[in-house]
C-alpha cells in the first residue's frame, strides 16, 4: 500500500517537474506540494534534472565573479546580519579606490572578467565615491563586467552608477513577504522600499539579482511561495538563494541555520523555472558544508565567486559566523576550484558571463 502511495506521489511529483520545465505557469497548491515535501529521497531525482537544464544551457562551464568585499561599516541594523550597526563587536573596516583597484587587477591577472563590489550601507563610501570608483574601474579594465551590491540608494544614484559603467547589480529581496520582512528588519527598513529599488534596477538595464535566504527565522512555505511569485513577476537575471546562518551578537545568533537541502531543492526549482538564469552556488552554501558549493552546482547552480578581498581584511567581513574565505573559495585557490569541479563533471569557465537568452 504505501509502495503504491509512494509511486502515485512520485509521479505527480515528475508531472510536476516537467510542467515547471515546459515554462507553463504552476498555481500556488503546485508549487506548495513541491516545497511542502517532508521526504527528501525525491530531491535526487530533481536536482538531476535540474543539473541537466543548466548543462543543456551552459555546457559544463561555471561562471567565476571575484567578490571584493569592499566595507563592513553599514548604517542598517538588518536582524540577521553580523555587520549590522548596532554590533559593537563586528571589526569594521573600509577599503580605499586603489584598494579596489588593485584586487581588480590581481582578478584580472588570474583571468577573471567579473568583479563584485560588495559592501554594507556605509556613509564613507557614498554615492559619489562609489561612481568615481566605477569609472577609476572602467578607466583602468575596460571590458570586465562590474557588478554592484550596496544596497538600496535613489534613482539617480543607480543611474549614475549605470553612466558610470555598472553592468550588473545584487540585491537580494530577502523575502516578499511582508509580515516576515518585517521579522528580519526594523521598523526603518521596508520591503516595498526594497523592490521597488530592484524594479529600478532592472529599468536602468542593470542585469539585476534578486533572491532570498533559506530558513531565516519565522520562514514558511508560504513565505517561500511570495518569494517564487515574487521572482516570477521580477524575473532577475541572476537569482541568489543561501542558507540562513546565524551570526554572533545579533538578535538572531542563537537560532538554528537553514536547511541545506530545502536551499538545494529551491536552488534546483528556480533553475527550471528560470533555465537562462545566472545562479550562484553560494558562499553560504559552502560555508555550511563542505561539499556545499559541489552540490549547488549539482542542484543546477553555474556561478561561484571566489574570494578577493584584501588578506587583510579577510575574515572581517562577518556578515554570519565562520563565513568560508579561504583555500578553494580564495583567488589564490582558482586550481584547487578547477580541481573540485573537475571531480563532478563542471569546469571554470572565464568569460564575463553576461545574460542571455
Ligand atoms: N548591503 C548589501 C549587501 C548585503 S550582504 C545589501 O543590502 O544588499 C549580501 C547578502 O548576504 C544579503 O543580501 C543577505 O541575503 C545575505 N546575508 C546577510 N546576513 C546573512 C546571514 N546571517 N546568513 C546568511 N546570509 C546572510
Amino acid at each position: 500500500m504505501n509502495q503504491i502511495l509512494m509511486n502515485i506521489s512520485d509521479a505527480s511529483f515528475s508531472d510536476l517537474l516537467d510542467k515547471v520545465s515546459s515554462g507553463a505557469e504552476l498555481d500556488r497548491e503546485e508549487w506548495r506540494m513541491l516545497l511542502d515535501r517532508p521526504d527528501e529521497s525525491p530531491d535526487q531525482y530533481l536536482r538531476a534534472r535540474a543539473t541537466e537544464v543548466a548543462r543543456q544551457h551552459f555546457g559544463n562551464g561555471i561562471y567565476l565573479r571575484g567578490l571584493i568585499e569592499i566595507t563592513s561599516w553599514c548604517r542598517n541594523n538588518c536582524y540577521y546580519c553580523g555587520l549590522r550597526r548596532s554590533n559593537r563587536f563586528a571589526s569594521r573596516y573600509r577599503l580605499t579606490t586603489e584598494d579596489i583597484l588593485s584586487c581588480c587587477r590581481e582578478g584580472a591577472g588570474l583571468g577573471l572578467n567579473t568583479f563584485v563590489l560588495q559592501g554594507g550601507e556605509d556613509d564613507g563610501q557614498d554615492d559619489n565615491w562609489i561612481e568615481n570608483t566605477i569609472r577609476a574601474i572602467r578607466a583602468e579594465i575596460p571590458d570586465q563586467a562590474i557588478t554592484l551590491s550596496v544596497g538600496e540608494r535613489s534613482e539617480d544614484a543607480y543611474r549614475r552608477f549605470r553612466e558610470a559603467g555598472a553592468d550588473r547589480y545584487l540585491l537580494r529581496h530577502e523575502t516578499r513577504n511582508d509580515a516576515h520582512y518585517a521579522q528580519l528588519h526594523p521598523a526603518e527598513m521596508s520591503a516595498s522600499h526594497r523592490r521597488a529599488c530592484l524594479r529600478t534596477l532592472k529599468a536602468l538595464n542593470f542585469q539585476t539579482g534578486a533572491g532570498m535566504m533559506i530558513g531565516t527565522p519565522g520562514q514558511t512555505t508560504d513565505c517561500l511561495l511570495d518569494d517564487i511569485a515574487f521572482l516570477e513577476e521580477l524575473r532577475p537575471q541572476m537569482i541568489g538563494i543561501g542558507p540562513f546562518i546565524p551570526a554572533a551578537h545579533t538578535p538572531f545568533a542563537h537560532r538554528q541555520a537553514g536547511s541545506i537541502p530545502l536551499t538545494l531543492r529551491l536552488v534546483a526549482l528556480m533553475r527550471l523555472r528560470f533555465p537562462h538564469a545566472l545562479i550562484p552556488s553560494t558562499t553560504a552554501l559552502a560555508t555550511l558544508n563542505g561539499g556545499g558549493r559541489a552540490a549547488g552546482i549539482l542542484s543546477g547552480a553555474n556561478v561561484v565567486m571566489p574570494n578577493l578581498s584584501p588578506l587583510a581584511v579577510r575574515g572581517q567581513y562577518s556578515i554570519y559566523d565562520h563565513k568560508a574565505c579561504q583555500g578553494g573559495e580564495s583567488a589564490t585557490g582558482l586550481r584547487l576550484l578547477e580541481q573540485e569541479l573537475n571531480q563532478i563533471g563542471s569546469r571554470i569557465v572565464y568569460g564575463r558571463g553576461d545574460y542571455s537568452t
